[in-house]
């Protein structure tokens, strides 16, 4: 069983110990495109708006329920178009 050679001296166990509260925080705040003050991790692309360096470089999850939502609409007005008769029978009247 490998042991310590010498005795870790207090400070040197303190200096140790001392680093062991610290947990990470956020360096950064995102403020660019639908972002206001995300934290986000320095040098990385925001996750939640996708931009870096002032550019949209990801496609976001948010971004691609947007489109969704966007073909859909378009679907249901082009259903409405071809059959405008079915839609509301008693406008005429
Ligand atoms: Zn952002």
């Amino acid at each position: 069983m490998p042991v310590p050679k010498r005795k870790l001296s207090r400070s040197r166990r303190d200096m140790r110990s001392a680093n062991k509260g610290i947990d990470p925080q956020p360096a950064n705040l995102c403020f660019e495109g639908s972002c206001n003050g995300t934290p986000k991790l320095p040098h990385q692309v925001c996750s939640v708006c996708g931009f870096y360096g002032g550019k949209k470089v990801l496609v976001t999850k948010t971004d691609r329920a947007l489109k969704r939502s966007e073909v859909r609409a378009e679907a249901a007005s082009r259903v409405k178009h071809a059959h405008p008769e079915s839609e509301s029978p008693d406008k005429e009247a």
